[in-house]
């Protein structure tokens, strides 16, 4: 991993995830892990010897990606098993190391986690924080929390089985209250909870509500006064409301929601993260895991994605931040295709390129409450950033292309990419 202690970055096209328009020719300048400098070439200040120089020969500077439903201990889930009973601590952390620098070497600087299994992602934060590991500046989650009866209370009662990764099963305001404290005690950031059912668990369908808004609240109380965000799986109106009411930050997936929920998600200023991917991928590969077109069909996700693309346009009309993050770990949509959201995005909510590429930095890092540090290019936050071979302001696509990221480097450290080598990566 190479740092430089200076490095002048220029001849650039700088997209600076602010939203403003590009400036070309521009360089950045960084010193140890920060940004000291970035804007338009005319402006660069003078450097001395010591400080390299890197020609970016007009490839586009940006900040690094940010990832908002991570899940890095799923790996080539196919069935529900495969998030539970196959999943014993020690494979599942291996394969969370191996995610972790994919997800870097994707252009993922920073991730949002949507939930673990066992401890894992505490642990990934930690090392990657400490620099044990390489992986992305992740905002952890621990187990899931989940109601008697509820989406992932699949294990048949008489099987006597109990859920010791995935998940915690609590009930009523007490047990709610003490599954948060456990999840905050284990060292998450962030407090997931179950609110309503999903298409593919035919017993606990998207529209089906499996908590009450006071069991939410006093996990949302229990949270907030600690400092952690709470982030709650609803997919149905009724879910997302009682959710939001209740003070959850983070509505993940959020497709059937109706014209009150855009205005009190508004209101409340939460981040919704669809999750679009998972679904997309299902419906495009099902096919080849084994899934019959009736079962396809019954998920009803075809019609789910319909209303989620006009959903998430009436959000970001409402001023909502709605950001990018699909759900990867599932056979049908592994690790590594992360950029496929910014594609999603662009085509089929229709937000245009600068908008995706905003909802995937500067919003991300609102969401990790690190806008001071990262999330745009701008002097004196740290130097995660990414030199993209094209423009992904002309074709989003690019950004799912490994080969035209050239150089990834976070917090002043190159850590991917052919530039990176140069750099003594
Ligand atoms: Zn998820």
């Amino acid at each position: 991993m190479g740092s430089a202690a200076s490095l002048l970055v220029c001849n650039a096209r700088l997209v600076d995830g602010t939203g403003a328009d590009p400036v070309t020719p521009a360089g950045l300048l960084v010193e140890g892990d920060r940004i000291a400098w970035v804007g338009a070439m005319a402006a660069a200040p003078a450097i001395g010897p010591e400080t390299r120089v890197l020609d970016a020969a007009g490839r586009t500077l940006m900040p690094g990606l940010i990832e908002a439903h991570l899940h890095l201990s799923y790996r080539d889930v196919r069935e529900l098993p495969d998030l539970d009973l196959k999943c014993p601590v020690e494979e599942t952390t291996i394969r969370a190391v191996a995610h972790a620098r994919l997800c870097l070497e994707s252009g993922y600087t920073a991730a949002v986690s949507a939930g673990a299994l066992h401890r894992v992602d505490v642990a990934m934060r930690n090392a990657i924080r400490e620099g044990i590991i390489p992986g992305p500046r992740l905002l952890a989650a621990g187990r899931d929390i989940c109601s008697t009866g509820g989406m992932l209370d699949w294990n048949g009662s008489w099987l006597k089985l109990g859920m010791e990764g995935l998940g915690i099963f609590a009930d009523g305001v007490d047990e709610c209250r003490k599954a948060a404290r456990s999840v905050i005690k284990e060292g998450a950031d962030i407090v997931k909870v179950y609110v309503t059912g999903e298409g593919m668990i035919f017993e606990c369908t998207a529209e089906e509500v499996t908590y009450t808004e006071e069991e939410i609240r006093v996990v949302c109380e229990e949270a907030h006064r600690r400092g952690r965000r709470v982030s709650a799986h609803s997919r149905g109106a009724e879910g997302c409301k009682i959710s939001v009411r209740a003070g959850v930050d983070i509505i993940d997936h959020g497709t059937l929601i109706d014209s009150e929920c855009v205005e009190l998600f508004a209101e409340r200023g939460v981040f919704v993260v669809p999750a679009l991917n998972y679904q997309i991928a299902v419906l495009e590969r099902g096919p080849e895991f084994g899934f019959p077109r009736e079962f396809l069909d019954q998920t009803l996700y075809r019609e789910e994605l319909d209303a989620a693309y006009r959903n998430m346009r009436r959000l970001v009309d409402a001023g909502v931040r709605v950001l990018p993050g699909g759900d990867y770990g599932f056979a049908w949509c592994p690790h590594g295709e992360y950029a496929r959201d910014l594609q999603t995005f662009v085509e089929n909510i229709g937000l245009t390129p600068m908008q995706t590429l905003v909802a995937a930095t500067k919003w991300g890092s609102e969401l990790m409450r690190m806008e001071n540090e990262i999330g745009t290019l701008e002097a004196g936050k740290l130097a995660d950033l990414l030199l993209v071979d094209g423009d992904p302001l002309q074709d989003i696509r690019i950004l799912q292309d490994r080969a035209r990221l050239s150089l990834v480097m976070q917090g002043g450290r190159a850590v991917s990419g052919p530039l990176a080598r140069e750099l003594g990566g």
